[in-house]
């Protein structure tokens, strides 16, 4: 029996990097839709869990993906609550590489430091990465700080984070390199999780952290979030701090992704979010 991925997108044309992806796993079919809300779900959910019954449901899995992470939240919850007693398939939500990549970065930091006890600031730690990165160190037992240009979103977010994921985060609101100084004093490891192109952190703010031992920048478009790391550093040493780059932590994020894929197909009851993609990136 084939093995098809109905794939759920957003955005109104289905993201070809999932589908590759889902390629390279395994799947032997994908049926793409896009558009996809939680109004017009259901429909698509009952074809999929009506169709192939008992064990050969499993055979039939869901990907909930699109550029817009709010979005493929909504749809992802209202999948789940589609299924009913054993009508179910797997289903993984994976909004433009939030998951996948956020706990590619927190399994690049861990190959390099134990994180329990650690400092760690997630810079510009308000978009999706960001939130998931740094809901999963504090889940590794790190105490977690972000920084915004707003110090009211900041702590909006960190608010946010306490109610969805139940992790203390603190906000900070910075609008000065020597702001971002002061609170960089104390702090072991740095992620730059900003949008693409924007400097979060230029080398002289970096170079003389004595106590800094990991940084990591998830942004792989020029100029880059730390000045002066390379996209490929993989645990580069430049002054006795270790560098992880975006291409470096996305080869992580594609075989977290591929294996993700791969494992929906084990059972129609996986399911699949923040934290089960990232004990399945624990065991890679
Ligand atoms: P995002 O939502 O686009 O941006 C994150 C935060 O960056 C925003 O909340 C904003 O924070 C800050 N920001 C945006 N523009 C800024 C500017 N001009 N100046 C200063 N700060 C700015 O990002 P995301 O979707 O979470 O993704 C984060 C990064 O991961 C992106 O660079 C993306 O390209 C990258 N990414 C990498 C991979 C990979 O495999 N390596 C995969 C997916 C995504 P405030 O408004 O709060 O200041």
């Amino acid at each position: 029996m084939k093995k098809i991925l109905i794939q759920l997108d957003t955005d109104s044309q289905a993201s070809v990097f999932d589908q590759v992806v889902a390629f390279d796993a395994g799947v032997e079919h994908i049926i793409s839709i896009g558009n996809v809300t939680p109004d017009t779900v259901e429909a698509h959910v009952h074809g999929a869990m009506f169709t192939r019954g008992g064990e050969a449901l499993k055979n039939t899995a869901i990907f909930v993906g699109g550029s817009q992470v709010d979005k493929g939240e909504a749809v992802f919850e209202k999948v789940k609550k589609t299924f009913f007693g054993p009508f179910r398939n797997a289903v993984m939500m994976d909004s433009n590489g939030s998951n996948t990549t956020s706990a590619a970065v927190v399994r690049r930091i861990a190959s390099s430091i134990d994180l329990q006890g650690k400092k760690a600031m997630v810079l510009a730690g308000t978009g999706p990465v960001g939130i998931r990165t740094a809901t999963l160190l504090s889940r590794e037992g790190c105490q977690v700080s972000i920084t915004s240009r707003s110090s009211e979103k900041a702590a909006q977010v960190c608010d946010q984070m306490k109610a969805d994921w139940g992790v203390t985060v603190t906000p900070h609101g910075v609008t000065s390199p020597e702001e971002l100084a002061s609170l960089l004093q104390e702090v072991d490891i740095i992620v730059a999780a900003g949008g693409a192109g924007v400097v979060l952190l230029p080398q002289e703010s970096w170079k003389y952290l004595t106590q800094v031992k990991v940084l990591a920048d998830v942004n792989a478009v020029p100029p880059l979030g730390i000045e002066g790391s390379q996209v490929m550093d993989k645990g580069e040493e430049r002054d006795g701090k270790l560098f992880y780059g975006a291409i470096a932590i996305g080869n992580v994020k594609m075989k977290i992704h591929q294996r993700c894929v791969g494992s929906l197909f084990e059972s129609n009851k996986q399911v699949l979010g923040l934290e089960e993609i990232y004990n399945i990136a624990k065991g890679l």
